[in-house]
């Protein structure tokens, strides 16, 4: 056990509103959204960052990602979507774990 924090969602020891879920990998929204349906897609082995993930969870990973690009702009009537990522500190990662930002984007959200 571990006391990262997406791995306690993972354990469903934390709250969370979950998107999607397979046996790699979980969706589930931002607790502080950019806009609506901002979701955080992470591996459930815990790694740190992009550096050390485990490639078949990347891929499932991006796969996610890219699957609830379309399920997300679709459903929200989105006008587009940005995937994101950051990586260690000096790159704007707040919490360790990785994972990947799916930002839906409307019309004047800037
Ligand atoms: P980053 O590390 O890429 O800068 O962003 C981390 C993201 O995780 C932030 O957008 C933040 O709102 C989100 N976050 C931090 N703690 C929690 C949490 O406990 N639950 C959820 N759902 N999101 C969280």
């Amino acid at each position: 056990m571990n006391d990262c924090i997406f791995c306690k969602i993972v354990r469903g020891e934390l709250p969370s509103f979950n998107v999607y879920e397979n046996e790699k990998v979980l969706a589930f929204l931002d607790i502080h959204p950019v806009n609506p349906g901002h979701t955080l897609v992470i591996p459930k082995k815990h790694s740190p960052n992009i550096f050390e993930v485990l490639p078949e969870d990347w891929a499932s990973v991006t796969e996610t990602a890219r699957m609830l690009a379309g399920v997300l702009e679709k459903t929200l009537s989105a006008k587009g979507v940005n995937l994101m990522m950051n990586n260690r500190e000096h790159a704007g990662q707040l919490v360790e774990p990785t994972h990947v930002h799916i930002i839906p984007r409307f019309t004047d959200d800037t």
